[in-house]
């Protein structure tokens, strides 16, 4: 049965956009999603690595997991992808808020079981997820790949939505002797911490 997704904006439409581009950007800008489905007529919203490849978003779990089963025998979903951008301190309660991006993408994944194909998943994975990473690491071996499903989603029934700027505040609040304004919010990589049981002598990579 095809289902119809809403994807037209009823709130803050200006914020709102279909634009490929600026999907995929916002894609590429993050690491992790929210797979949400439906079992039973119970929600579920699962978090998980991700990455794009051209016009598919690649997930990946062990073949035993329920979200992979399900996905992989059609189950729709729902994946979402957040960038938490920044506090905005406005002049009331009701006028805060928090400047973002957000994308979601709705459909039926499907399950890639061609090794080469599945190879080259992965290597979009770690590629996105670890960039430099992949040239320093064993290719997997097939245990490893039969342990594993691959699920692409197709990325044409999207939605993106974006808040920027500074708060918005209503008239009536803006001779308030109060701080306004926005503070930005950027996730940042630490220190790199060796394992503890690493090979002495290894030197950290640059691409850490
Ligand atoms: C970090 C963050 C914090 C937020 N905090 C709040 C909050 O506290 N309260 C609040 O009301 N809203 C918040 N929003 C906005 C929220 O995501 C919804 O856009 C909003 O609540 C409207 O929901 P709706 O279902 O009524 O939208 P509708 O306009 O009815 O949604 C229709 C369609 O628009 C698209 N759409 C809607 N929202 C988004 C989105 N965020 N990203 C991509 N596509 C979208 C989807 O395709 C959806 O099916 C936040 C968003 C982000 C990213």
């Amino acid at each position: 049965m095809t289902q119809k997704v809403d994807t037209k904006f009823k709130r803050e439409p200006k914020r709102g956009s279909h634009d490929f581009k600026l999907a995929c950007d916002m894609l590429d800008a993050g690491k992790i999603c929210h797979v949400g489905f439906t079992l039973d007529e119970q929600p579920y919203v699962v978090p998980m690595a991700y990455a794009r490849m051209g016009d598919q978003l690649l997930i990946h779990g062990s073949i035993a997991s329920r979200l992979v089963k399900n996905l992989a025998a059609g189950l729709r979903c729902c994946v979402t992808v957040t960038h938490f951008d920044g506090l905005v301190y406005a002049r009331s309660t009701f006028n805060s808020s928090m400047n973002y991006r957000s994308v979601m993408v709705f459909g039926v994944a499907h399950v890639i079981s061609d090794t080469d194909e599945k190879r080259r998943c992965i290597q979009a994975l770690v590629d996105h997820l670890m960039p430099g990473r992949r040239a320093d690491l064993r290719m997997s071996t097939i245990k490893e790949l039969n342990a594993t499903s691959m699920l692409a989603l197709p990325i044409e029934t999207f939605s993106t939505k974006c808040r920027t700027g500074p708060p918005s505040d209503s008239k009536s609040d803006m001779n308030a002797r109060v701080w306004a304004g926005v503070v930005p919010l950027r996730l940042n990589a630490g220190e790199p911490i060796d394992a503890p049981d690493m090979i002495p002598g290894i030197k950290r990579p640059d691409y850490l």
